[in-house]
């Protein structure tokens, strides 16, 4: 069998402390699931979780992330990753959830889908899987040119890594090589070209990334 052009090569990321690397299969993203930030984005901290995904070709790992065309409000907003692997979760990382704050707003008002919001280009800077790592309790953070903009901690999501893998399961079959974005705490805020981001969680090291 021969492909009619060469295609793209499969999207992986690094694990710390190994030469072998961690083959995307699908993104998907927990909305919603910190209680400060259900009600700075207008609701009351109460809904059930619900899901989104990106495309897979929207990992990235390179430190840098292009500021997109079509927005003039990008937000970032520093996740838990929960990478599944063939034995169930096989590793945490570090990532972000760029999103088009305007075209997602204009999508929620007018009842749309948010691909163009959520799904774009290099959407999910992400860093380097962690095998041994305890999600809860660990502070996440993240910082703006030195400035904190969001901190909280990952005992305080809504909904568990647990019961995030568990309501997944749900509506879809889970794979190895999925990944979950877990959702973002309070604190969501516009980037611009030029800012450097800084974002952590205790036990999986830093990610930075800068917008150009
Ligand atoms: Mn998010």
């Amino acid at each position: 069998m021969a492909f009619a052009f060469p295609p793209e090569e499969t999207v992986s990321l690094p694990i710390v402390g190994s030469d072998e690397r961690f083959p995307v299969r699908r993104v998907y993203c927990v909305g919603q699931n910190y209680a400060d930030h259900v009600k700075e984005m207008g609701g009351d901290g109460r809904q059930p979780p619900f899901f989104f995904a990106k495309p897979t070709d929207a990992i990235d790992v390179s430190g840098r992330f292009p500021y997109p065309p079509a927005s003039d409000n990008v937000h970032h907003e520093v996740e838990l990753l929960v990478a599944i692997g063939p034995l169930g979760v096989f590793g945490y990382a570090v990532a972000l959830d760029m999103t088009r704050r305007d075209l997602q707003l204009q999508a929620k008002e007018s009842g749309r889908p948010w691909e163009a919001a959520k799904a774009f280009d290099r959407s999910a800077p992400c860093g380097p899987i962690v095998r041994e790592f305890e999600p809860s309790p660990r502070a996440i953070w993240l910082d703006v040119n030195g400035e904190r903009r969001q901190e909280a901690d990952l005992s305080q999501m809504i909904w568990s890594v647990h019961e995030i893998v568990e309501e997944l399961s749900k509506l879809y079959d889970l794979k190895a090589g999925d990944v979950i974005l877990t959702g973002t705490p309070a604190g969501v805020g516009p980037v611009k070209r030029g800012d450097v981001i800084l974002a952590g969680v205790d036990g999986l090291g830093t990610l930075e990334v800068s917008v150009v």
